[in-house]
């Protein structure tokens, strides 16, 4: 196996603060205890927009037990169309804050805007800048300066290049703290809704030493398709997968078609955990042993 040379790392001289060269070891962003980018497979579930306490808190419970790490659910949500279900903005991010009082699992949740920073960030443990907004770069700003750890999706149409530096603007405003997160890319295919491109996880890691993640539901748009490319993910050297999880998917208001039931979330984190065994991983376990301590939205 070869290392990152110079020339790699050189590609783009902008990106200073994200190559590989800057911190050669690796990141590792600890969140609640769950280290991520360590030696250990961390899994982000949840659905994908939250949508009622019970909804939400169903599926925290059952994403938990199946080994999930942290739980992930859109409040603000930036749809396609703009009649789609945009989200419970604020009181989805107090249902948020309530699973992880009952479940001690911290949370991911998307901020969309500028004006939502502060507000996302009082609840948040992870800030989540989606695959549109990838290049808003006073967002990315913003999000550099707000002292949470932030996962930001590779835009769909987005080469390596322009991904490290979106990751360089949060970096560059004074948070070490990112996670990327492949998250498919748009091709000429059409029977998939993006093609997850898994040659950018080895790549990624060649030329930065960000965690990288892979999102096989927006990736593939098919849930009979994401527990596969889940594990080739892990296979191809990722430090763990966000996948959308719904308790029933066919009355999901958002991406029902690749959400999982919790059932097969159960089988696709076992199957992880076999194939991390495979390629030299374990499923990651919390620093602080298990995490009950709730910490009551300020
Ligand atoms: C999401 O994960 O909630 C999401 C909207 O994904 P993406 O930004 O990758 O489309
Ligand atoms: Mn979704």
């Amino acid at each position: 196996m070869t290392v990152a040379s110079d020339s790699d790392d050189l590609q783009n001289p902008d990106l200073q603060l994200t190559r590989r060269s800057a911190r050669p070891a690796g990141t590792v962003v600890t969140v609640r205890g769950i280290e991520i980018g360590g030696s250990g497979l961390v899994i982000m579930a949840g659905p994908c927009a939250v949508e009622s306490e019970d909804q939400l808190l169903a599926t925290a419970r059952a994403v938990k037990a199946a080994g999930a790490h942290i739980l992930r659910g859109g409040a603000f949500k930036p749809r396609t169309s703009p009649y789609s279900f945009q989200g419970l903005k604020e009181e989805g991010l107090r249902l948020l804050a309530r699973a992880r009082d009952e479940t001690g699992l911290p949370i991911v949740t998307e901020v969309l805007d500028v004006r939502h920073v502060e507000l996302v960030a009082r609840y948040a443990d992870i800030l989540q800048v989606g695959s549109r907004s990838m290049q808003n770069v006073i967002l990315l700003e913003e999000v550099g300066r707000s002292g949470k750890p932030v996962l930001l999706k590779r835009g769909m149409s987005a080469t390596l290049d322009e991904y490290l530096s979106a990751a360089e603007y949060v970096m560059s405003n004074g948070n070490g703290d990112v996670i990327l997160c492949e998250r498919g890319i748009r091709t000429f295919e059409p029977s998939t809704r993006n093609t997850l491109d898994l040659n950018a996880v080895p790549m990624l890691q060649r030329r930065s030493h960000l965690p990288v993640l892979v999102d096989p539901s927006h990736g593939t748009g098919h849930a009979w398709m994401v527990a596969r490319m889940a594990c080739a993910g892990v296979a191809a050297g990722a430090d763990g997968v966000l996948v959308e999880v719904h308790p029933d998917p066919a009355s999901a208001l958002s991406d029902g078609e690749h959400a999982l039931t919790p059932d097969e979330f159960a089988v696709m984190a076992s199957q992880l955990a076999a194939v991390g065994l495979a390629v030299g991983r374990s499923m990651a376990t919390s620093r602080r042993g298990v995490e009950t301590a709730p910490e009551v939205a300020r």
